[in-house]
């Protein structure tokens, strides 16, 4: 975890239950005789998440419609500070595929202040994103535009107008190029905990999940697409989900004169990086 991440200590879950009365029903006593929560259960995770950026962020309006994928706080979070490094006093930033949940431009106005251009592909995340951004406080409705991107294999075009500039891009890209690899992904996972559960405990829709190609198609397009913006952002970022797909994407940012580097993170058996590049 990233050293300025506030969710270093282990969450004190009677504490958030005291907040959110739903969560005790959730709460189990580990072999250890700690108390924690059913992270099985997506209730559970959508109910911590929601206590999270309502505890620490002021969000007394978020909720997410069923089925929408929920973004665990802590993890965004490190992005988010990773960013600021990268970018040291960085204002625009833009989001690509906000989600419902319009996680990342919620972390990038409460940390660092910054503005965002927040975009989605799904119509109804879109909503959700904007009634968040509407019914939070002005500090986020004025800091969170919101666009639709109606092409699902574009990110920048028809979204970024030719007198528009970022400091940077950001997003966490769909993952899979199927709804089954979705599932089988999220059964393999549980099995590796010892558990068999069937669906996705972190929830998500089709269009959350999925797009052509799978995540390396999409930032193989994503980065022959930023050539083109190249003057209009000062670096392009995007998360990585594995270690192969960035050597696989290697030639396209050579490919595309590219400078980059890879900036590590995530802890234990959640090992992530990001991949950052930019235009001299
Ligand atoms: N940023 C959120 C959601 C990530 S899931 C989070 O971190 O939790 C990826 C999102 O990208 C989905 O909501 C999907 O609808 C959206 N998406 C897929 N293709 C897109 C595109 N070309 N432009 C913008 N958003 C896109």
């Amino acid at each position: 975890m990233h050293p300025k991440n506030r969710y270093h200590a282990p969450h004190d879950f009677p504490a958030l239950a005291a907040i959110e009365p739903e969560l005790a029903g959730y709460l189990i006593t580990t072999p250890d005789d700690r108390i924690s929560l059913d992270f099985a259960a997506p209730r559970a995770v959508y109910l911590l998440n929601r206590t999270l950026l309502r505890r620490d962020y002021g969000m007394k309006n978020w909720s997410l419609p069923e089925g929408h994928l929920v973004p665990p706080v802590p993890g965004r979070l490190d992005y988010i500070h990773a960013l600021a490094d990268l970018c040291p006093g960085a204002r625009r930033v833009m989001d690509i595929g906000t989600g419902a949940g319009l996680i990342y431009p919620i972390l990038g106005v409460y940390e660092y202040n910054w503005s965002f251009l927040a975009t989605e592909i799904d119509p109804a995340a879109l909503r959700n994103a904007r009634a968040i951004a509407t019914h939070n406080g002005t500090r986020l409705k004025r800091r969170v535009t919101l666009r639709l991107q109606e092409d699902a294999d574009t990110v920048f075009a028809g979204i970024v107008k030719p007198d528009e500039s970022f400091d940077a891009c950001m997003c966490n890209p769909p993952f899979f190029s199927s709804r089954s690899d979705a599932r089988e992904a999220a059964r393999q996972k549980w099995r590796k905990l010892g558990r068999d559960v069937n669906g996705l405990s972190f929830g998500g829709t089709a269009t959350e999940l999925h797009t052509r190609g799978g995540e390396l198609g999409f930032l193989r397009r994503m980065i022959a697409e930023s050539r083109a913006f190249a003057r209009q952002f000062g670096w392009f970022t995007s998360l990585v989900s594995k270690g192969g797909y960035v050597r696989a994407l290697k030639p396209d940012l050579d490919r595309a004169g590219a400078e980059y580097r890879i900036i590590p993170m995530g802890q234990g058996n959640k090992r992530s990086r990001i991949l950052a590049w930019r235009y001299q």
